[in-house]
């Protein structure tokens, strides 16, 4: 049986469904998550409950603006809601996420221990497929979206015809993929601009979505990110280019949860950096991101130094502190040490 058919008797057969993402999610994360929820319930009438690991920040809610009550739970919100959902149901969705490893441990045990049937759909590399009775893994496409895009297109019930697909899902769609390439910088493919294409003809309103996502923050963020760039980052002679968010910068610029998004991008502008790292600190460890250029590939560094992985040149990791890490200034001592070993030319 073809894989599309496969879920398509996966989705017809299951009376309970939840969709899980990423930890810290970004807009793909939400925007799929989103995308594949209003196509279960608005299409195929079913009871589809998209749970987020921790928060939908602030800064992209409006993708879930038209959501109905009920059909997003936030573990970080309601946590006992979030396990009751996934104790309950039997079909669970895991969306631009390699592993359960990267929700948050109550939910990842209770995800890994579940006997209900499991679909992956994700884009980055190393997936763990053999947690899954069903698993969409592409990892030369741009995004999640761009990915379930395809897969929805597919569906019988759809026909090739996007514009059956819920509005609602139409824009998450847009939108997630419009996060993950940075508008269109990287990770384009052909099938990109088609499906943006097709999303645009079947009406999504591309001016209102890039408005929500880029010229909708709190004037915090752009003093904190000029901050950032113009006080704290260093670069290393490897070409590492370097940023430490530290708990007082944050309460000094109210920082909240994903409002550092795209922050890492900036100092690959500059010619002779190669690699950006952007550290969060958090109650208990680092929170890693890098961005890397060609020839340089930030998913190894994220998986020797970072516990972490990701994409070629876009991965992320984390630090925890308790292994000689518990300040910005030993974080900055590792950072130099392991990318120049990392970089050494
Ligand atoms: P970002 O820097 O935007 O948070 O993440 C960049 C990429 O790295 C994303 O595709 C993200 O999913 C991946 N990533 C971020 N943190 C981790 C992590 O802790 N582990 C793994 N395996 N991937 C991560
Ligand atoms: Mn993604």
């Amino acid at each position: 049986m073809n894989s599309i058919k496969a879920l398509d008797r996966l989705a017809g057969d299951s009376s309970s469904i939840t969709i899980t993402v990423h930890i810290h999610p970004d807009g793909d994360a939400i925007g799929s998550g989103t995308a594949l929820m209003s196509y279960l319930t608005e299409c195929r009438g079913k009871d589809a409950v998209l749970v987020v690991p921790g928060i939908v920040p602030e800064s992209i809610a409006f993708i879930t603006e038209n959501v109905p009550e009920g059909r997003i739970l936030e573990y970080g919100l309601d946590p006992e809601g979030a396990c009751r959902r996934i104790r309950e149901s039997d079909l669970l969705f895991c969306l631009d996420c390699n592993s359960y490893s990267r929700t948050t441990p109550e939910m990842e045990g209770l995800l890994r221990a579940s006997s209900a049937k499991k679909v992956l759909i994700d884009h980055h590399l190393n997936p763990e497929t053999e947690s899954y009775s069903l698993v969409f893994s592409e990892t030369e496409i741009s995004s999640t979206c761009e990915l379930l895009y395809t897969i929805l297109k597919r569906m019988p019930d759809i026909g090739g015809k996007v514009e059956n697909l819920p509005l609602t899902s139409l824009n998450a769609l847009m939108a997630g993929m419009t996060t993950d390439t940075n508008n269109f910088a990287n990770s384009v493919w052909p099938g990109t601009l088609e499906m943006a294409s097709e999303l645009l003809a079947a009406g999504v309103d591309r001016d209102a979505i890039l408005c929500n996502l880029y010229n909708s923050y709190r004037e915090n963020r752009l003093r904190l990110m000029a901050h950032l760039v113009g006080e704290k980052m260093k670069i290393t002679p490897q070409g590492a280019a370097y940023m430490i968010l530290d708990k007082e910068t944050q309460e000094r610029f109210d920082f909240q949860e994903g409002e550092s998004e795209g922050f890492v991008n900036i100092p690959l502008s500059i010619k002779d950096v190669i690699m950006s790292i952007f550290l969060t600190a958090e109650e208990d460890r680092f929170r890693v991101s890098l961005r890397s250029k060609r020839g340089i590939s930030a998913n190894r560094f994220a998986m020797e130094y970072f516990n972490g992985g990701g994409h070629e040149m876009a991965a992320g990791g984390k630090l925890p502190y308790g292994t000689g890490m518990a300040s910005p200034e030993d974080a900055e001592a590792y950072i130099l040490k392991v990318s120049g070993l990392f970089l050494k030319k």
